[in-house]
């Protein structure tokens, strides 16, 4: 198929191309039919399958007729990152039609997101939390909503969004067009499912299988040689941009400082950055200043960079879920990627499970030149997830003032 087989707005195609897609990719095949006749789409497909497209191109065709200045398209997703990184890819596919976009995410001033919102805007990309803010202060209409989009929808489950989510369709007409997007199935999904999506269509992309264009890795290793042995997989290794995931955001940190003093480009990305730190991590990283960027699993949800090179787990993730989301990082859009995973004898029980899902087992590799025995020394310790728990736990008892401590940070 072409994209000239949609019958989409000349403008739209041009954009298109100017983007330089040239093939729809699996599921915009799939959705963008549908969503052009105005059915709801139930999509069951992983990040770096091009679903962004697949849901904003027959929706910007759907909105070039009709009013205008007023808000018709509804597109809610779990981070700032995600929602900023939709708008970005919206409002270049839309360019020259006049359709306006933006977003509405926390961490930033809500004024002069309301007043962006007076100027009349007909897409909206925002985060459950804020757009309640905006719906509380009774700043934002949605009585003309046509669409809305549930992006990422099992990532607002894992953080919490349901309820919000189902206080925020209580503002919206009964007669609109559902889409949800979703990598994984759990039950309070599929219960959603149930209730906001009439007839849906089900397109279903790849669901447990990563891409075919990423080659993973296993590099079994001791907890306390990961650092280490991370900084000597990144010196053998000809890369181009590398995401690497850890548990905690403390960890994040730590190995980021571990890499920039062995000489390399790297930053943290996680929840206790402040919102220009972040955007400042993920326009480096984007713009290929950084080489590495360092992430927890929520933060990293939405970085869209075509070109990452590797994706290393230097914690392996807590669900086979959580590993393909985090390898698809990687191979997008298909280009050739690589997804290296540190393990320690504690991961074996869940690698098994990620080889059972993917029907094969993961190649393991260990470097000759590396020695895996050696004792633990006081720069190379970044401490494990558990051992950081312990180590926070501690410090609160001892510490005075225990309110201080106590408060959790909220990664998005
Ligand atoms: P997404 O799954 O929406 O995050 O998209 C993943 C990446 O694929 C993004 O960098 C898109 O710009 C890119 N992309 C989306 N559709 C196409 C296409 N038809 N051809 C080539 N690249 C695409």
């Amino acid at each position: 198929m072409s994209f000239e087989s949609f019958k989409l707005h000349p403008q739209i195609l041009s954009n298109i191309h100017g983007l330089g897609y040239e093939t729809p990719t699996p599921i915009q095949n799939q959705s963008i039919p549908p969503i052009l006749l105005g059915q709801d789409v139930m999509g069951l497909a992983q990040t770096g399958t091009g679903k962004t497209a697949a849901f904003a191109l027959p929706i910007i065709q759907r909105l070039i007729p009709g009013k205008r200045s007023c808000v018709r398209a509804l597109i809610i997703a779990p981070t700032r990152e995600l929602a900023q990184q939709i708008h970005d890819a919206i409002t270049e596919l839309c360019q020259g039609t006049g359709l306006r976009s933006m977003t509405l995410y926390g961490g930033v001033n809500i004024n002069p997101q309301i007043k962006t919102l007076r100027t009349g805007v007909e897409i909206v990309v925002a985060c459950p939390g804020r757009l309640l803010d905006v719906i509380q202060q009774k700043a934002i209409q949605l009585d003309k909503v046509e669409s809305l989009v549930l992006d990422e929808a099992d990532q607002m489950f894992d953080m919490g969004f349901l309820p919000s989510i189902r206080k925020i369709l209580r503002f919206l007409p009964k007669k609109r067009q559902t889409l949800l997007f979703s990598a994984t199935m759990p039950p309070a999904i599929n219960e959603l499912a149930h209730e906001v999506l009439d007839q849906p269509i089900t397109v279903e992309i790849g669901r447990v299988a990563p891409s075919s264009t990423v080659q993973q890795t296993l590099f079994p290793v001791p907890q306390h040689l990961k650092a280490e042995l991370l900084i000597k997989i990144l010196n053998k290794t000809p890369i181009e941009s590398v995401l690497v995931f850890t548990r905690t955001k403390h960890g994040a940190k730590q190995v980021a400082l571990k890499l920039e003093k062995a000489g390399f480009r790297a930053a943290s990305l996680q929840g206790n950055l402040s919102q220009n730190k972040r955007l400042a991590a993920m326009a480096g990283f984007r713009d290929g200043s950084l080489q590495i960027l360092v992430a927890t699993d929520i933060a990293s949800r939405g970085i869209d960079v075509s070109s990452i090179s590797h994706v290393i787990n230097y914690d392996m993730p807590s669900t086979v879920e959580a590993y393909i989301h985090r390898i698809g990082r990687t191979g997008r859009a298909s280009k050739l990627g690589d997804a290296f995973t540190l393990t320690t004898q504690d991961d074996m029980q869940l690698v098994r499970k990620v080889e059972r899902v993917l029907g094969n087992k993961i190649d393991q590799c260990k470097l000759d030149d590396f020695n895996y025995a050696a004792a633990p020394t006081a720069s190379s310790r970044v401490p494990s997830p558990n051992e950081f728990r312990d180590q926070q736990r501690r410090s609160r008892y001892n510490s005075r003032d225990n309110s201080r401590n106590n408060k959790t940070v909220r990664e998005s």
